[in-house]
């Protein structure tokens, strides 16, 4: 089948109508909020969806449906041993496309499943890109750790980020001079 479907500009009711699927990929730095995330390591690693459009009948009205899911391998940094880590992620979610705004925000209380806004050129990778995001590991880890842990491990952006604040005791010995005890 003739794919005539973009992953930057998709023309979602057609898309539903014709119950078509796109896979697609692209690299990681294509999705720069992505890649901020990372180590910055792994930007030419492929991102890959598949989107497959749906159009339902509901009360005699058509509706329009994306279902898609992704998948990638992230270079993130290990919260334990702050060296690299490959994280993989993976999302899979539905959509039904409603005709604006407005339609949104009426049904988004009312029902269970995900509601965008309907389009002719819709951005379905910031989509991908959207859900990935979503689906960051909170603590990216290894199972096991490659090295030992010392303590005296250290990231420099971390401790950059520390630099710029007073260390919280130490402001408080800073407020309380005269309850300030050696030890
Ligand atoms: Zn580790």
């Amino acid at each position: 089948m003739k794919n005539d479907f973009a992953a930057d500009n998709l023309d979602v009711q057609a898309f539903a109508q014709a119950g078509a699927t796109v896979q697609g990929e692209a690299p990681l730095r294509k999705f720069p909020r992505l890649l901020e995330e990372t180590t910055g390591e792994g930007a030419d690693r492929p991102v890959h969806w598949t989107a497959v459009g749906e159009q339902r009948t509901v009360g005699g009205a058509p509706q329009a449906w994306l279902h898609l899911e992704g998948h990638t391998l992230l270079s993130m940094t290990c919260q334990r041993c702050l060296e690299p880590v490959d994280m993989p992620l993976s999302f899979e979610r539905s959509f039904r496309f409603v005709a604006d705004e407005a339609a949104a925000e009426a049904e988004d209380d009312l029902v269970e499943e995900d509601l965008l806004v309907t389009s002719r050129d819709f951005p379905l990778r910031e989509l991908v890109e959207d859900e990935c995001l979503m689906a960051l590991p909170v603590v990216p880890h290894h199972e096991v750790c490659p090295i030992d842990v010392p303590l005296s491990v250290a990231d420099p952006d971390f401790e950059a980020a520390n630099a710029e604040k007073p260390h919280p005791f130490a402001a408080l010995a800073h407020m309380r001079p005269g309850e300030k005890k050696s030890l």
